[in-house]
């Protein structure tokens, strides 16, 4: 079954393109922002598979590695459903392909299924042939197995910055409504600092929910998740957290791993150092740090907190370089 034509329309009001290149900030009606929700993301995806690995693990021996996938997302399931949080799930038809029970559940307990493309390739690194069959069979197999409708797409390491914006053009025909795929901050992988830093569209009627940051002595601090939330006390999350939501005006969104729940993952001696102590950081502490975390805010999926009935959001395509440079 595939639910691609099926897709609901977007409650927002798609700006016309007649002034490309202009900023155009619109009132923005939503609910009063200590009433919201912040959005909790999870990239389904396994502890060979990351960027960080990626020179020392070759795909061809993915094959071999013990999955620990399923276990770890179960756990995160169990985890959320004992806080009665609900999330979005942005999974790597790799993994649906090989644990479907798991896409199941995610969509039985009442969380968002969204994609994290096929093979997690790059969206940086792919062309845009190969970036649409990606995100294509990824959302066919999802729909199939979860048996709903895939509006979101989180590109693998937020590859998605100012010079692929036909990534977007692609996603909109393909069926998906929204991404989550730019970090604004600078980081030897990914991340773009002078990305706009609240949700936008870069083109009309699709949205872009950058991943939170925060402004430190005049640089956007990352204050998403991931190796920072591992690194840092919890209390300093925290703070970070509430302080870009207010400084934002809108909900954050945050994002983990089920790989970082896990202290007894095999250790990956040949990788570099650098990558080994960003993977390995602290990762007996994150179960617990996430408890704390889902009970001092309040959370829930990316669609509710952003898509469904949110008012006009600004055409921002400033910042996006168009194909001819
Ligand atoms: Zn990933």
């Amino acid at each position: 079954m595939n639910h691609s034509n099926s897709s609901r329309k977007i409650g927002f009001v798609a700006e016309s393109d007649s002034s490309r290149g202009a900023e155009r900030p619109i009132a923005v009606v939503s609910p009063p922002l200590a009433t919201q929700s912040n959005a909790l993301t999870v990239d389904v995806e396994d502890y060979f598979q990351v960027e960080a690995f990626a020179g020392s693990i070759k795909r061809e021996d993915w094959e071999l590695k013990p999955r620990r996938v399923d276990k770890n997302t179960d756990r995160l399931l169990d985890i959320f459903a004992e806080a009665g949080v609900t999330g979005t799930f942005f999974t790597l038809g790799w993994v649906a392909q090989r644990h479907p029970e798991l896409v199941k559940r995610i969509v039985a307990e009442g969380h968002e299924l969204a994609s994290h493309g096929s093979d997690h390739y790059r969206a940086d690194q792919q062309t845009q042939e190969e970036f649409r069959r990606d995100v294509r069979r990824s959302k066919a197999l999802l729909e199939d197995i979860g048996g709903v409708n895939v509006r979101g797409y989180r590109a693998p390491t937020f590859s998605i910055g100012s010079r692929t914006a036909w990534a977007y053009t692609i996603l909109a025909e393909e069926g998906f409504h929204y991404s989550s795929s730019v970090y604004p901050i600078a980081h030897d992988l990914y991340g773009e600092p002078d990305a706009p830093r609240h949700p936008f569209c870069p083109r009309p009627g699709f949205i872009e929910i950058p991943l939170t940051t925060v402004r430190i002595f005049g640089y956007n601090m990352p204050t998403a998740g991931g190796g920072y939330f591992r690194l840092l006390p919890y209390r300093l999350s925290r703070g970070a957290l509430r302080k870009a939501r207010q400084e934002l005006g809108k909900p954050c969104i945050f994002y983990i791993h089920p790989w970082e729940i896990d202290p007894g993952q095999p250790r990956e001696t040949s990788a570099p150092r650098l990558s080994r102590f960003r993977h390995y950081c602290n990762l007996a502490h994150t179960e617990d740090r996430l408890r704390r975390l889902l009970r001092d805010f309040s959370w829930s999926r990316v669609d509710r907190t952003f898509i469904d009935g949110a008012a006009t959001l600004p055409l921002f395509e400033s910042w996006l370089k168009p194909l001819s440079q």
